[in-house]
């Protein structure tokens, strides 16, 4: 394997990362054209992943508690060695779950975390809801309202997110709303909408160029009901994020805070495969009588992607 480029690792380390290659080699790769070309979510593949206990809370939590932050970006980069969209596939419940444990309470993360993976026998994944037709990069743009009704004790959801992953397949979704539109993102939280609650419905699954495996969706709220104890870090949390002592307060930035690390890791993946595919094309393919990689024009560019790749790790690597 070519992932290491030399890097400093633990033992531990070490094994969890080509372990997590053993699976995407032999399990991810040969399945990835299939799932691919048929643009399904890969539930065989999740469920492998659960069996082998790789996919389940547990195995999240042990690998959020390395305290060199290093676990989860190893084990992003090898699953997206093996197929970006499978990769996602089981990767997204991750954002999910990040959503519920960045603004949870101890008692909202037991009881909806696990939910959001289900289990060995009947895996199930989840979403985190952000993004909006007019609001990507701009978060504090975000349209969807959160109303409190006092003589129920619920929040009341409504309004359209865009681009979802597991949007509508998703037994949890982690809803980022506006409750105070005019604060922009202070004025926003995060609620956790439970499996089959009335009112949250999807589009169809969005066709893509990439990750086609990978169920990407909008999502569709009209006037969804949930209860109050879906609102995540109750209402302190709230109020600390509207009087903006903390950017991590916020429910979106907090989440994105312990999350775009991981999601630079799965890019390194994708890059270090492609980097090996044109590697080995570059030494099979002959013109002229002699394999192109013979040619520094194409020497070169090897050289440069794989320099590349290393130095984009390393940075990942620190900012995890
Ligand atoms: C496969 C896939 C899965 C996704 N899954 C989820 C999900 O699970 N949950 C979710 O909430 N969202 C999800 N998204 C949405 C994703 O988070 C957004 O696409 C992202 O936030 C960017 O928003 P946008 O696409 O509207 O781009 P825009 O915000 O419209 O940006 C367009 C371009 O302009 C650039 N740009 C914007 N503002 C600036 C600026 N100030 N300075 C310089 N350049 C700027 C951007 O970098 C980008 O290149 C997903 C998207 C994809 C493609």
């Amino acid at each position: 394997m070519s992932g290491g480029f030399g890097l400093d690792l633990s033992d531990e380390q070490r094994e969890l990362r080509s372990w997590v290659h053993g699976f995407a080699a032999d399990v991810v790769r040969p399945a990835a054209s299939d799932w691919d070309e048929r643009e399904q979510t890969p539930w065989p593949i999740i469920q492998e992943a659960a069996k082998i206990g790789l996919y389940d809370f547990d195995a999240l939590a042990t690998l959020w508690a390395d305290p060199t932050g290093l676990s989860l970006p190893l084990v992003s980069e090898e699953l997206f060695w093996g197929d970006a969209g499978i990769g996602m596939s089981i990767m997204g419940t991750t954002l999910g779950v990040a959503g519920d444990v960045s603004a949870g309470t101890p008692e909202q993360i037991g009881e909806w975390a696990p939910q959001c993976f289900g289990d060995a026998a009947d895996p199930k994944v989840a979403a985190f809801c952000v993004s909006e037709p007019s609001a990507g990069s701009d978060v504090s743009a975000m349209r969807v309202r959160a109303r409190h009704d006092p003589v129920t004790d619920e929040w009341i959801l409504s309004g359209q997110k865009a681009w979802i992953t597991n949007g509508g397949i998703a037994a949890v979704h982690v809803v980022v709303a506006s409750v105070d539109p005019e604060l922009g993102s202070r004025g926003q939280a995060a609620f956790v909408v439970p499996p089959g609650t009335p009112g949250l419905s999807a589009s169809r699954k969005i066709r893509k160029l990439g990750l086609r495996a990978s169920h990407t969706a909008d999502v569709f709220l009209d006037d969804v009901r949930v209860p109050g104890r879906c609102l995540l870090g109750g209402r302190e949390r709230l109020a600390a994020a509207r009087s903006g002592r903390r950017a991590s307060g916020q429910a979106a930035l907090a989440t994105f805070e312990v999350t775009r690390p991981i999601v630079g890791a799965q890019a390194i993946g994708i890059a270090r495969a492609a980097y090996e595919y044109a590697l080995a094309y570059a030494r099979e393919r002959e013109q002229f009588g002699r394999p192109i990689i013979s040619n520094q024009a194409i020497a070169f560019a090897l050289a440069d992607m794989r320099m590349e790749i290393d130095a984009a790790r390393l940075l990942i690597w620190r900012a995890a």
